[in-house]
């Protein structure tokens, strides 16, 4: 995986398809086996098999700060 998609929980992410809702920004809200994402447009949130996500992630537009 390439070092511009590595996500740690917290973090706003962009996917390669926007949500249908006309939102592109996730925000990660749990990270294990799966990876669960919140539309930051309408509150949705998603549950994705880790290995789908990193296929589906763009980008990482912000990091987390909490530590
Ligand atoms: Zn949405």
């Amino acid at each position: 995986m390439a070092d511009n998609k590595q996500f740690e929980l917290n973090d706003i992410v962009s996917m390669k398809k926007p949500h249908p809702c006309g939102e592109n920004q996730w925000k990660v809200i749990r990270v294990g086996m799966d990876i669960r994402i919140k539309c930051m447009g309408c509150q949705h949130s998603v549950l994705i098999p880790r290995r789908q996500f990193e296929k589906k992630v763009k980008k990482i537009l912000e990091k987390s700060e909490e530590k």
